[in-house]
């Protein structure tokens, strides 16, 4: 696998080499959950799940990390206003933001992180930040990040760092610091927000702060990838770097990779701006979660994609075509001998689809390759040169492209149940042992749980009768 990924550090675009051989070690910013997330924010989850699906299609072990802010400002703002308690105003929304992943079939991830789980590594963090030198403490027991011990400061926005933090952001973060660049990396407690008793003294963690202590307790002090939308370049993921490596003294992560945003009308998607759409209000219009799904991924996720009505409608289309050649191949019925060129037809594409995506996940011409692969099998199923195996074998290729894709009919997506599939190695056991008898005996019994298997020259397949 050569994998190339643009890498905001830097910004080149570079060959993908985890820390450990075949092991890729991903974290992804996930939602603040204080009200539900939209489209915009899924188009940054998505990416991460092209990664981990690309990156496990190629045979990689991946661990994919993502957190759930659960306190942060805007949520204890809200929090004032709605006399609720922190888990009282966030479970709903964790639990709607849990019913898109699903719906949008994105991950899920090997661990969602809550940020109130891990308060305690978040303080030991902030803690060593002052043990060395680059953290102080403020009067009202706020603790700041020195950015003057940290002459790196900017790399990652390419800032210059004398310039950086001057502006509109220093007045949320300012509760009395030496430096307007400085950052919060714990606030003080006050009357009426949520506050922990830790080593640091009482109080809350600052946003920052709980991506670096999540990231670094489940994937290490330094790992692979490191994903979300381009608005957290700065000074999110800029003071991501800073506190972690000025932590631990070590390279925190290999690669940054940010997605462009999704633009509404012209302008960027966000709750500030209120153009936004949610992925929960779509789905109860009527529209389908898989074509959602491919309008969300079917532009480079360096390129701005424009949202819009028209942009879903040819996505339905398209998802149209690949369950039209689904259905096509399970009620295909040919006695013929099997068609000489389709092995090679199949091993072209693979690698056209491939190549594509090793391209700093070119996903454009990956689906031109899928959909010309479509139109080149129903000319053969429309000049019957396929044989029933065949069809079976184009059906399971086509399975294995779109566990990269995540965008095929819902049956794709289901595996057998654990006893049939049971049921079909032991049938599998009894033809290499020649015992036939017992074989017959297995097709029956899967047949009456409504699968009918057929034996190719590539091993037996299996598909739900009609
Ligand atoms: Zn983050």
């Amino acid at each position: 696998m050569s994998l190339r990924l643009t890498n905001t550090l830097g910004g080149k675009v570079e060959e993908l080499a985890p820390l450990e051989p075949g092991h890729v070690r991903m974290y992804s910013c996930g939602p603040t959950v204080y009200g539900p997330s939209h489209v915009g924010n899924f188009r940054a989850f998505l990416l991460g799940d092209l990664v981990k699906r690309y990156l496990e299609w190629s045979g990689y072990r991946v661990t994919w990390v993502m957190n759930i802010t659960d306190v942060d400002d805007r949520i204890i703002r809200d929090l004032a206003a709605a006399g609720e308690t922190l888990d009282e105003l966030t479970a709903p929304h964790i639990a709607r933001f849990l019913k898109d992943l699903g719906d949008l079939r994105i991950g899920p991830p090997t661990v969602l992180s809550r940020a109130t789980e891990h308060i305690p590594e978040m303080a030991e963090l902030v803690q060593t930040l002052i043990e060395k030198g680059h953290a102080y403490r403020a009067d009202d027991g706020s603790i700041f990040f020195r950015i003057s011990t940290w002459p790196a400061y900017g790399t990652l926005a390419r800032l210059d760092p004398q310039q950086a933090r001057v502006g509109e952001r220093v007045a949320a973060d300012d509760y009395g610091k030496d430096d307007a660049r400085d950052f919060a990396l714990w606030k003080g407690p006050k009357a009426g927000e949520p506050s922990w008793d830790t080593v640091v003294g009482p109080g809350r963690p600052g946003w920052h702060v709980e991506c670096s202590a999540m990231s670094m307790a489940h994937l290490g002090p330094s790992f692979d990838i490191h994903s979300g939308g381009v608005d957290l370049v700065f000074p999110h993921h800029e003071d991501e770097i800073a506190q972690s490596e000025a932590a631990t003294g070590q390279p925190f992560v290999g690669t940054w990779l940010h997605c462009a945003h999704l633009q509404m009308a012209g302008s960027k998607m966000a709750r500030s701006v209120g153009n936004i759409e949610r992925v929960s209000s779509l789905l109860e219009r009527g529209v389908s979660a898989r074509a959602l799904r491919y309008v969300l991924i079917a532009v480079h996720y360096r390129a701005a994609l424009n949202y819009a009505d028209a942009s879903l409608t040819a996505a339905g289309s398209a998802i149209e075509r690949l369950d039209a050649l689904f259905a096509a191949l399970a009620a295909y019925r040919e006695d013929r001998p099997d068609d000489p060129r389709l092995a090679d037809l199949m091993a072209g594409t693979r690698t056209g689809f491939e190549a594509a995506l090793d391209d700093d996940l070119n996903i454009a011409p990956a689906l031109a390759v899928l959909f010309d692969f479509i139109r080149e099998v129903n000319r053969r199923i429309d000049a019957r040169t396929l044989s029933t195996a065949d069809a079976g074998i184009v059906t399971s290729f086509l399975h294995d492209l779109d566990r990269v894709l995540g965008i095929g009919p819902d049956s794709v997506e289901e595996g057998l149940a654990p006893d049939l599939e049971l049921l079909l190695e032991a049938r599998a056991a009894a033809r290499t042992a020649r015992n036939w008898a017992e074989s017959d005996r297995l097709r029956d019994e899967l047949a009456q749980h409504g699968i009918v298997v057929e034996d190719t020259r590539d091993g037996q397949r299996w598909r739900r009768a009609d």
